[in-house]
């Protein structure tokens, strides 16, 4: 089915934009510190047309659902919510948005952490921005997806993933403070390349682990009388806390210098230092990780070809991120899977796509 054949129509323009994985920067987000995500090749696609029935119309490909909005006080679940927000953001924000006819489809990996909910909403937002020529711009359209993902999707997520989806590319990765929005974007390190592997182990713990990581940090930014963990730069500071508020801190203290330490510039063999170093944390002072995570990340880690590797996203299950040497991505795949099935697991390849690059 194309957009022909659903709408029987052609769109009137049409947008893309990247999934994301994040590098360095985990659990910081929500302490006002520091991300490092770059864009994944995979990219979600939308395209718009007029609605002749006054009414909007989503059809997604990877579901093969079409949602027909016939009452527009009543927010849509599913899928529909993320689109749906979007209109309805611009809207709030005074722009008067048609009827529309929305065609979606992506190869980016739905539920796997590589963001297909932000990239959706950007390229909605960016095939809004072409269709009506909005005076919008790239931080702005973050923004705005980042609020249709809060207010209709009911994910209370932070700034990046659309922050990365809006602004990365293949190539770069970018510098994130969440509480200034201040941000660079810089080259990937050098001769490396980003593999991510899924641990298949669904995040089963995530949200309420999650949730009890959220209230350490904000009871430990409390008893050291600061806003947020982002305002302690020594990790000496730390040690004054009870545990395990002490490790939970000392992990933000140190994953934010991490993340500063790639802004002065580094080669990829300390990048991937970097990695390493907070999975460690992850583990160790976060507890965020468990032994399927753990197997694969030092799998990776004694892997040729290896730079560095670390659990991504919020933990307790998902993927892992590995900085290699450019090209081998695949060879290293192919040897780390055997290992892993080996230890009892069974894990896939996510970055780079192998349907991508078959197509290609
Ligand atoms: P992630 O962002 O890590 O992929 P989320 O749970 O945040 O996981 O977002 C996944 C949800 O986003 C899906 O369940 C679906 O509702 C929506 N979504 C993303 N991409 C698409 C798509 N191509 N078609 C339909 N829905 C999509
Ligand atoms: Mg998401």
């Amino acid at each position: 089915m194309d957009f022909q054949q659903v709408f029987g129509k052609p769109p009137e323009t049409q947008a893309s934009a990247p999934g994301r994985v994040n590098l360095l920067g985990e659990h910081t987000d929500y302490n006002d510190g520091f991300v490092l995500p770059t864009a994944i090749p995979q990219s979600t696609t939308v395209e718009l047309g007029l609605s002749s029935d006054g009414h909007h119309h989503f059809y997604s490909e990877n579901l093969d659902e079409q949602v027909s909005i016939l009452d527009i006080n009543h927010s849509p679940s599913g899928f529909a919510s993320y689109i749906f927000g979007c209109i309805e953001v611009l809207q709030k924000a005074g722009y008067i948005i048609p009827s529309l006819s929305v065609y979606v489809t992506s190869s980016v990996p739905m539920g796997s952490g590589l963001s297909s909910s932000a990239a959706l909403e950007v390229a909605t937002l960016r095939a809004l921005r072409q269709l009506l020529n909005l005076p919008i711009d790239d931080v702005e359209i973050a923004q705005f997806a980042q609020q249709a993902e809060i207010h209709y999707a009911g994910v209370q997520c932070g700034i990046m993933d659309q922050m990365a989806s809006s602004l990365a590319d293949t190539e770069h990765i970018l510098f994130l403070d969440t509480r200034t929005l201040e941000r660079r974007v810089m080259p990937l390190p050098e001769n490396a390349e980003i593999l991510v592997i899924d641990s298949g182990v669904p995040r089963t713990l995530a949200t309420s682990g999650y949730n009890q990581r959220r209230a350490e940090c904000e009871e430990a930014a409390r008893s050291l009388g600061v806003k947020a963990l982002r305002d302690i730069t020594d990790v000496k500071v730390t040690e004054k806390l009870p545990e395990p508020l002490r490790r939970r801190a000392r992990h933000v203290v140190t994953e934010d210098n991490r993340v500063l330490e790639v802004l002065q510039g580094v080669t990829s063999e300390r990048f991937g230092e970097l990695m390493n170093a907070s999975h460690a944390s992850l583990r160790d002072d976060y507890e965020v990780s468990l032994p399927a995570l753990d197997t694969l990340v030092e799998i990776l880690q004694k892997t040729e070809g290896v730079f560095g590797a670390r659990l991504t996203g919020a933990g307790f299950g998902g993927a892992c991120v590995a900085l290699v040497k450019s090209g081998q991505s695949k060879d290293i795949a192919t040897h780390v899977l055997e290992q892993y099935k080996q230890a009892g697991y069974t894990g896939k390849i996510l970055v780079p796509s192998l349907e991508l690059s078959d197509a290609a």
